[in-house]
């Protein structure tokens, strides 16, 4: 018999990072919508209740969380105030972040450093501090991370990101397999340009650093590789970040799928 797909995330427990902006905050609101009580877990506390503030006047249920991905205090204290106010996490979505971008001969090293501290220190360490809840229980545990195109594809000039979001492959495909016995499923999201404050500072950067109009690095640059010079939006994102989260069963364990308007088709 053909099974019923649900949206449904309702009695779930979610812990959303980098949720008080773009593409997280859209994840976490479309989880309320679908049920769930979400952690919106971000370095801004004050945006962060902003969102809560958002979602509780829809009528659902959220807590802000302060909290610096890169610090493992802070994110086991986290992921621990979560547990305690509703019982469980069953979905986390590891994908606060930030851009840097400079050749490889010009990067500093601290720059290279806190680039790779976000992106992967933050996402073994909201893992492994889920994963101390999610082994607990014979229940259904989801980990998410943030890639992006530049997970499969290089672009110059974005070298710390680039190594990172290869390197959220890896840890996403160990995760598959060593928490398949305890029921938890990994996956990687990899978004094409999606028009979020980190992207919309970019445009008139490169605009300025080329000597070309803020048009030109949107068709040229940014959308050259779609097929129909469209961005993904973050409503993209999260409705696949809900069907990741809702799928019932564990078949697109350790994937990657890239959601860009046809820029990089694996
Ligand atoms: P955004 O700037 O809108 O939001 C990022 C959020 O992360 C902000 O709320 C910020 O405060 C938070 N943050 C930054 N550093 C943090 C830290 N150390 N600890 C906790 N929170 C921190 O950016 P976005 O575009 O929504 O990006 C979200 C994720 O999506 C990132 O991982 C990014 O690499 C990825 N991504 C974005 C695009 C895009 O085009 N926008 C494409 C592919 C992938």
């Amino acid at each position: 018999m053909a099974t019923q797909l649900t949206q449904d995330l309702t009695g779930q427990v979610a812990l959303v990072t980098g949720s008080a902006s773009g593409i997280g905050r859209d994840i976490a609101e479309t989880y309320a919508k679908a049920g769930a009580t979400v952690g919106i877990a971000d370095i801004n506390i004050e945006a962060a209740q902003k969102v809560v503030d958002a979602i509780e006047s829809q009528g659902g249920k959220a807590l802000a969380i302060e909290m610096d991905v890169t610090s493992e205090d802070a994110v086991n204290a986290g992921v621990q105030k979560l547990v305690d106010s509703f019982g469980s996490i069953d979905i986390l979505v590891s994908n606060a972040g930030i851009q840097i971008i400079d050749p490889i001969n010009k990067m500093s090293y601290d720059n290279w450093k806190k680039m790779l501290a976000i992106h992967l220190d933050g996402a073994f360490l909201t893992t492994k501090a889920a994963l101390q809840h999610m082994y607990q229980n014979d229940k259904v545990g989801t980990v998410i991370y943030m890639g992006s195109v530049h997970s499969h594809e290089a672009s110059m000039y974005k070298a710390p990101y680039v190594t990172a979001k290869h390197g959220l492959l890896g840890l996403c495909r160990v995760l598959a397999k060593e928490g398949a016995e305890h029921n938890v499923r990994a996956h990687v999201i990899c978004p094409g340009f999606v028009k979020t404050p980190l992207v919309e500072k970019q445009i008139p950067e490169q605009a300025a650093e080329k000597g070309i109009s803020e048009e030109a690095v949107v068709n040229d640059i940014m959308l050259v590789n779609t097929v129909d010079k469209e961005f993904t939006t973050v409503d993209d994102i999260a409705q696949l970040a809900l069907f990741l989260a809702a799928f019932p069963s564990n078949v697109f364990t350790g994937q990657s799928i890239v959601a860009s308007h046809g820029w990089f088709m694996n």
